[in-house]
């Protein structure tokens, strides 16, 4: 979307571009729901804004490779480069920032940090993981909370459903003991229920 300044130079409203990044990785996520080894966090890569998107997936060692570090991976397995520094990482869940035994690898703010992306969007905080926003500051990335209305209610769905399997009150906890995939159980009882409005 192309809009003029006061200068009537015409420039991208950027923050129009991630919200659109953001509807496109949920619906990305939407499209995968049910494959198997598919997580429920999707990330957009956003590169002169064209969208890459990529799903959380679970590994065959049962770890996890969260959105991000996919959405980055399959972009450098797809060009055979690292995105541009000016790209931009649009989650729908924050970025990871402490240890993890489930992740496989570093820390997804390490492994954005890494990449040089430093423009981040997301549209729910993970405060499990991310105590404090000004963390995001303090290693030098740009991360902000999108306050889409429309979206905010998909990505916060989304997020709930962690509590509902890991905390010990949580409805689908004694799936952990009882199903190998209890995502898939959960994806199975629940639909597509995060995603409609
Ligand atoms: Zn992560």
């Amino acid at each position: 979307m192309i809009y003029q300044n006061k200068e009537n130079t015409p420039f991208i409203d950027q923050e129009v571009v991630f919200h659109q990044a953001l509807q496109h990785g949920v619906n990305h996520l939407r499209d995968n729901w049910f494959k198997e080894n598919v997580g429920i966090v999707a990330a957009t890569l956003v590169e002169d804004g064209k969208f890459f998107s990529a799903t959380s997936f679970c590994m065959p060692d049962n770890r996890w490779v969260h959105a991000e570090a996919a959405a980055l991976q399959q972009f450098e397995n797809q060009f055979g480069r690292k995105p541009k520094p000016s790209s931009a990482l649009v989650v729908t869940l924050s970025p990871c920032y402490l240890e993890s035994n489930s992740r496989s690898g570093a820390s997804c703010t390490q492994k954005i940090v890494d990449s040089s992306i430093k423009q981040v969007r997301f549209g729910c905080l993970d405060i499990k993981q991310t105590p404090d926003i000004a963390l995001y500051k303090q290693i030098g990335l740009d991360a902000k909370f999108i306050g889409d209305q429309s979206m905010q209610i998909s990505c916060q769905a989304l997020y709930a459903l962690f509590d509902k399997l890991y905390s010990p009150d949580g409805i689908f906890h004694d799936l952990l003991n009882t199903h190998q995939n209890p995502w898939s159980e959960i994806k199975r009882i629940i639909g597509l229920e995060p995603f409609q409005k």
